[in-house]
């Protein structure tokens, strides 16, 4: 069956005391995202690379569906939970796009996770 759902938003927010989303407005973000820019749906998770974030991912990961993940370094993203990803039969580099938002002021992260979107769709 063919998948047609829509690619989901996933924020890490650092557990909310990390100095590179100081300046992030994180409701104003994920707000914008999920009314206006055509997602599944958006979540937030407050530490994607420790245990419940590989049990979040065990439990959300779904093969198919395409995840937009704003957080750290898609570099230090993809070796945090790629293998909590793999065990359930999601493909890192196949159906996450992990974005760096941080040190990025509210409306800065809001345009690169348009405009990331955008790509993903093209
Ligand atoms: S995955 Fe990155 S943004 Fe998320 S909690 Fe870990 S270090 Fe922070």
């Amino acid at each position: 069956m063919e998948n047609t759902q829509k690619p989901v938003f996933v924020m890490c927010y650092c557990t909310g005391e990390c100095p590179g989303f100081q300046s992030l407005n994180l409701w104003q973000l994920v707000n914008r995202v999920r009314n206006e820019m055509g997602v599944e749906f958006a979540i937030v998770h407050p530490q994607l690379c420790v245990e419940d974030g590989e049990r979040f991912w065990k439990f959300a990961g779904k093969p198919g569906v395409k995840y937009l993940v704003g957080g750290c370094d898609p570099r230090m993203q993809r070796k945090m939970y790629k293998d909590a990803l793999d065990e359930v039969g999601v493909d890192f580099d196949a159906q996450i796009t992990a974005i760096d938002l941080r040190n990025m002021q509210t409306e800065e992260a809001i345009a690169k996770v348009k405009e990331t979107l955008a790509q993903m769709s093209a």
